[in-house]
């Protein structure tokens, strides 16, 4: 008989965060409740209201925060997002996502994030210049090169960290600030593959995962069926690296619906209908099918890149895939992750799966610091250097948890995920500093 589930399903990102550290930390001995306190809770949490000019006149105050989550291992690192639903909830679990992330590949940051309550597709582009001028002029000081680095993210842009720089750049005179800001256009400071670098870090994982034998059943990408759930940066870009490597696409989706054709699909064919018809949906020679459909394709290989909390209780049965891929941040919830660890479903996890993005925008602030252009092809093999000494890093120490597993060490536990074992390093690597440090005085 199966076991049953131990976590209470939410669709709330910040609770599943708190319930897979929650479950990773059955892995760890000896860590002292204090140290857990610190590791659980955002280090800072900023609250702006600031006026802002609008197009016809009038003035309307906006509501921004940037949550510091920690910074033990480096100043703060990650991006801001304009959206009309952003809570400091939902912003405190991902920074909570990328004080792991960047420990479990082992860049020298903690982990940060940053959001403006507002509706980008409803602004022009000159209100959102002047939201973000003031959102970083209130910001002051609490953002910079050695302190918390912003990155693009949801509705924000390359545009948009220019703007950055360029505020943050008018109030520190006289000295390089590149490097307060990543994701910027190549012309000032941005780095060459920082856009293809989300999907093609989750590539470099997967192959180097499969490689390990992680995954039964499936050796390697050639003829490997993939579907991919969302159609912007990361999934489109996945769906044509996988493609590239041998995989058969046969399933793809964005907002307003998705296709299939158990043939394959042409990435860059559907990529161009996207771009022409503003949706995949009516791709010719393929069979319009719901989201729900996507997540239950017959595939081996399915990658979310769109929304958290789209695997659910409600749905993680009828998952058909070998391998999960998260592109995405949080797709999963934790019951979600547990009805597949059942299931015998391997989960590449997106702390580790989607790394790509933040190393490559480590890549950047180290050229901007250093007065450098790298050339892609360095960019690349660094990149792949990291995602697949990161892979090998956890599939090592989930090995370990597995031989602890078996025997008996660990009776409250089922038995370790990657996700587990991806936690379980970054919280080790994350104690191992603040010991060293001896950061109470
Ligand atoms: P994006 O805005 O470029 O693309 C999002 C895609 O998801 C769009 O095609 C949209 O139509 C689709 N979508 C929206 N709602 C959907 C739904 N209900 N069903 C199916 N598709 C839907 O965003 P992105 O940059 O590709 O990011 C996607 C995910 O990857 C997010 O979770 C993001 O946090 C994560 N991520 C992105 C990066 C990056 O560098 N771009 C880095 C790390 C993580």
């Amino acid at each position: 008989m199966n076991n049953p589930v131990r976590n209470v399903e939410s669709l709330d990102l910040l609770v599943n965060a708190t319930q897979q550290f929650e479950r990773a930390l059955i892995w760890i001995d000896g860590i002292k409740e204090g140290i857990i306190d610190f590791l659980i809770n955002p280090k800072r949490t900023i609250h702006l209201r600031f006026p802002v000019h609008l197009d016809d006149g009038s003035i309307k105050t906006f509501h921004g925060f940037r949550v510091l989550h920690s910074d033990v291992r480096g100043p703060g690192k990650g991006g801001i997002r304009y959206h009309p639903d952003v809570t400091e909830a939902e912003v405190g679990a991902l920074a909570a996502f990328m004080t792991w992330k960047t420990a479990v590949v082992d860049i020298p940051y903690g982990g940060a994030k940053g959001g403006v309550v507002c509706n980008p597709k409803k602004l022009s582009r000159s209100e959102l210049r002047r939201i973000t001028r003031r959102f970083v002029a209130e910001l002051g000081d609490n953002i910079g090169p050695h302190t918390d680095i912003p990155a693009p993210d949801v509705y924000t842009n390359a545009q948009t960290m220019a703007w950055i720089y360029d505020t943050f750049d008018q109030f520190h005179p006289g000295e390089n600030n590149l490097a307060v800001v990543t994701g910027k256009p190549l012309e000032i400071g941005g780095s060459l593959g920082r856009d293809e670098a989300t999907a093609r870090g989750s590539w470099y994982a997967t192959e180097q995962l499969l490689g390990r034998g992680m995954v039964p059943g499936l050796e390697s990408l050639e003829g490997a069926r993939v579907a991919v759930q969302g159609y912007g940066n990361a999934g489109s870009t996945a769906a044509r690296l996988f493609h590239d490597a041998g995989g058969v696409l046969v399933a793809v989706s964005d907002s307003r619906g998705g296709i299939s054709n158990d043939k394959g699909l042409d990435p860059r064919a559907v990529l161009a209908h996207k771009e022409e018809t503003g949706s995949v949906v009516g791709y010719p020679g393929a069979r319009e099918i719901s989201n729900e459909e996507l997540l239950a394709y017959d595939c081996d290989v399915l990658i979310p890149a769109a929304l958290e909390c789209q695997i659910r209780a409600d749905n993680a049965h009828d998952v058909k895939a070998r391998l999960i891929v998260e592109d995405a941040n949080g797709p999963l919830t934790a019951v979600a992750d547990e009805v597949l660890q059942q299931r015998g479903v391997v989960v590449l996890p997106d702390i580790l799966a989607n790394a790509g993005g933040v190393v490559v925008s480590y890549f950047e602030w180290v050229q901007n610091l250093e007065n450098q252009q790298w050339t892609l092809e360095k960019v690349e093999k660094r990149l792949n250097a990291k995602m697949c000494r990161a892979v090998d890093e956890t599939v090592d120490r989930f090995n370990e948890l597995q031989a602890r597993f078996e025997s008996g060490a660990n009776k409250g536990a089922q038995g370790p995920t990657l996700r587990d074992a991806a936690l379980v390093s970054a919280i080790h690597r994350i104690a191992t500093v603040i010991l060293q440090r001896d950061i109470w005085p």
